[in-house]
């Protein structure tokens, strides 16, 4: 940054600034290993310090990255042109639980399984639940639509978000949404800047609905020997006629990494595993896990089993959101999608990603969310060299177009950030990607938000 001295000595007296190497350095990526340069990053405790920031930032046409904790998987958090990384992590208060309204507000820095665990000690629940809950911040949960293991019944980040505080690129502070459950006053602009990867304005205050804490849950797992009976065995979970919160499939190669990982052998060695979970009274619970267990024995099921403890609970789930660490531990080189097929066509499309990575002299594996069809597919690299990553690229692109053929989308929950906007054309139309662009434009005329993530012209 050509001026950072002087954009360092006016932001100085307005917010906390730092361009100490170390924290460049640290506010430099994210968890898709893409790297920019920051020349600056700032870490306000207030929306004033927020507006502040956007406003020097924008009238010296300086990029600003908003930040949480950094554990997106597309490059929306990686400074790519260089500026100002605006770390919100310093904002991390709980401001409000309001029990009888069933809500909570709390400021962009919260660890969103801190904000699950302070409502469940007074009874209520917060479902969204990625697999890095522990890790990511409320900010970058709403930035992102984030989703996880809950989806199948619950639904993503945008099925809870009443309200939110947003600065604007110019500095301007709307509120948008209201405390009520209900609200169509204007546009819809809440869920406008749900999902936005913080290209449109930076959320300093968020407003969730909460639900009443289930009376119980239950978890089952069945095991397959092979494919083609776990592909049927997560058909045949799909049509029992009940909504599982969580229903999701593991291929053999995922199992093989976790079990590595975790030093846990009992979990690899199998060609699939269905994990699911039901929630509710517990009669309804036993019922249900009932009906599942029968459809999973009958598609073939080697072997399912009821978790009958907390213990053995936690183990299945532990082992589900550790997927991800372990298949980066034995792969550091993969590109890792998260493409969303209508939930019919799962099976067919993790068969589908098999043959096309085969088609590329690559391997493949693919888990996620059948209850939703939402599948983390990772091609993966053995070297990561550039002939190599080259053809898994070609193959990424053959992923994203057989999951749109299948009447599917580029990404379910993890966003679009840097790593799939030169896809966005398959999915969106000219026309379509102008309007966006045009929002885009109207609230940052000088293109300073994040410039270039989602859209690369913009
Ligand atoms: C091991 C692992 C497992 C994961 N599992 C899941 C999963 O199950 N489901 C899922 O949906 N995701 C998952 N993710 C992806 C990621 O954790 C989520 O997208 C998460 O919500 C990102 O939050 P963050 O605070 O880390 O955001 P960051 O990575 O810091 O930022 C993400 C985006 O949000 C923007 N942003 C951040 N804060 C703000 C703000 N206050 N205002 C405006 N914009 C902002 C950034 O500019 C960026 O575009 C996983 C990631 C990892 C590493």
């Amino acid at each position: 940054m050509e001026n950072a001295n002087e954009l360092r000595e006016a932001l100085a007296p307005l917010c906390p600034v730092s361009d100490e190497p170390a924290l460049l350095r640290a506010h430099a990526t994210d968890k898709s290993g893409l790297v920019g340069t920051p020349g600056l990053v700032a870490s306000p405790r207030s929306t004033d310090e927020v507006v502040a920031v956007l406003r020097e930032a924008n009238a010296r046409g300086v990029p600003v990255v908003p930040r949480g904790a950094g554990t997106g998987r597309c490059g929306g958090a990686v400074p790519e042109r260089g500026g100002i990384v605006l770390d919100l992590m310093a904002m991390s208060a709980i401001l409000e639980i309001d029990r009888r309204e069933a809500i909570a507000r709390v400021e962009p820095g919260v660890i969103l399984g801190d904000l699950q665990r302070a409502v469940e000690a007074v009874g209520l629940w917060f479902p969204p639940d990625p697999a890095s809950a522990d890790d990511c911040a409320m900010g970058g949960a709403v930035a992102t639509s984030a989703g996880g293991l809950r989806g199948a019944k619950y639904g993503t980040m945008k099925h809870y978000v009443l309200g939110l505080t947003v600065v604007l690129p110019t500095g301007a502070v709307i509120r948008t949404g209201a405390r009520t459950r209900k609200s169509v006053t204007g546009y819809d602009m809440t869920s406008l800047f749900v999902g936005s990867e913080g290209t449109l304005g930076v959320v300093t205050e968020i407003t969730v609905r909460l639900l009443p804490l289930p009376e119980s849950d239950g978890t089952l797992v069945a095991w397959f020997d092979d494919e083609d009976a776990a592909a049927r065995g997560v058909g045949a979970a799909l049509d029992v006629p009940v909504v599982p919160r969580a229903l999701e499939f593991v291929d053999a190669r995922a199992l093989a990494a976790v079990a590595a990982h975790r030093d846990d052998f009992e979990l690899g060695g199998s060609a699939g595993l269905v994990l699911l979970e039901c929630d509710g009274a517990p009669e309804a619970v036993e019922r249900e896990l009932a009906l599942f267990a029968d459809a999973l024995r009958a598609a073939g099921a080697v072997f399912v089993e009821r978790a009958t403890d907390a213990e053995a609970t936690q183990r299945l789930w532990s082992a589900r959101r550790g997927i991800s660490p372990a298949v980066t531990a034995r792969w550091p080189h993969r590109f890792s999608e998260d493409v969303c097929v209508p939930r019919a066509h799962f099976v067919e499309m993790i068969g589908d990603l098999h043959a096309i990575a085969a088609r590329h002299g690559l391997s493949a594996l693919g888990f996620g969310h059948a209850g939703d069809g939402n599948i983390h597919a990772s091609i993966l690299m053995e070297r990561g060299d550039d002939e190599e990553r080259s053809r898994a690229r070609a193959a990424v692109a053959d992923v994203f177009r057989r999951a749109l053929e299948l009447g599917g989308t580029l990404s379910a929950e993890h966003g679009i950030g840097m790593t799939k906007r030169e896809f966005l054309p398959l999915e969106l139309s000219e026309d379509h990607r102008a309007a966006q662009v045009a929002i885009k434009r109207a609230l940052d005329p000088n293109g300073i938000l994040n410039p270039g993530k989602i859209f690369p012209a913009t």
